[in-house]
């Protein structure tokens, strides 16, 4: 399992190569497994981690352009996912959610940070 870019991101980080090899594993299945993301508090789960290393880690795969950052918004009274957004800017272009049938401000959403592939590595069949 490898990419050009995660085997540079491997370079950079020569002393904990090991823990992405385990991550890129665990990213690979959940990806192949139909997850279209990954989230730190169960990437640390799998990875036995806690929540901020796994963060740390994924943050480095995200900046070596393996991952990208992504930011879910769900209905805080319903857990329906109501978008998935890039960047926070688009906080403020929350949809119509058509569950509760309200135009819902920041307040009634639970935001979720989470990480999608953005390499080959993840998304090739093994
Ligand atoms: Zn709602």
């Amino acid at each position: 399992m490898s990419s050009p870019r995660f085997e540079r991101v491997k370079r950079s980080n020569p002393r904990i190569a090991e823990l992405l090899d385990q991550l890129g594993m665990y990213i690979q299945n959940q990806i192949q497994s139909g997850q279209t993301f990954v989230l730190p508090k169960l990437a640390g789960a799998a990875l036995r981690l806690n929540d901020g290393e796994a963060f740390v880690l994924l943050e480095i795969l995200a900046t070596g352009g393996l991952l990208r950052r992504i930011y879910n918004l769900y209905c805080r009274k319903t857990g329906v996912l109501l978008a998935t957004v890039d960047d926070p800017r688009q906080l403020d272009e929350i949809p119509h959610c058509d569950y509760c049938d309200e135009d819902h401000q920041l307040q009634d959403l639970k935001v979720e940070l989470a990480f999608a592939p953005n390499d080959a590595l993840f998304t090739k069949a093994a």
